[in-house]
């Protein structure tokens, strides 16, 4: 059961879906993996490195019930919060609520820090208008009280980073047992 549910995931990593991310010049697949790469090099909790992996699970066909194209031809953005639906079946909210939380965080970012929008890819910038744009000073103050907020906010700080199609990247498999340890038993 527990070995099924990492299969799946690892079915969605290597699946049609993951081959384009939203004008980026990394797949989706890549650039997964790199972040949860780079939450690993930064000493994270496997929890975080988990939701750091897992982040955009909401774009993964079957999870979400919109793609990237249609996220970037401006529709409504929901693939946190349905990514974090997905994943509350397998994992405890140490998992799920950065991955909930991390389009927030962008927004929280963009409220908080001047030198950050100007940080953000091309397409990122462009979401930011779909996703609700900056948060506002009670928006801001009201996500900092949220128990997983830093969590969130470090996930987004490895998400932008991750769109180098130059890393090196490790493979699904190099997570497999991180993500195994993490699962909910039942
Ligand atoms: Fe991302």
């Amino acid at each position: 059961m527990i070995l099924a549910s990492v299969e799946a995931i690892a079915e969605l990593f290597g699946s049609v879906g993951a081959q384009d991310y939203l004008g980026e010049p990394v797949t989706l697949a890549a650039h997964l993996l790199q972040t949860g790469a780079l939450a690993e090099a930064a000493g994270a909790s496997p929890s975080l490195i988990a939701a750091a992996l897992l982040h955009d699970v909401g774009h993964l066909p079957g999870v979400g019930a919109r793609t990237g194209r249609e996220l970037m031809a401006g529709t409504d953005n929901h693939h946190a919060a349905q990514g974090a639906a997905w994943l509350s079946r397998l994992f405890r909210p140490p998992v799920t609520e950065p991955v909930r939380l991390h389009v927030a965080a962008k927004r929280y970012l963009c409220a908080t820090e001047a030198s950050y929008f100007a940080r953000l890819s091309p397409a990122s910038a462009y979401t930011l208008s779909v996703q609700g744009g900056p948060m506002s000073e009670a928006e801001a103050r009201a996500f900092e009280r949220l128990p997983f907020a830093a969590g969130a906010v470090a996930v987004r700080r490895w998400d932008d980073q991750a769109k180098n199609p130059e890393a090196a990247l490790p493979d699904f498999a190099h997570f497999r047992p991180l993500l195994e340890k993490d699962l909910l038993r039942r």
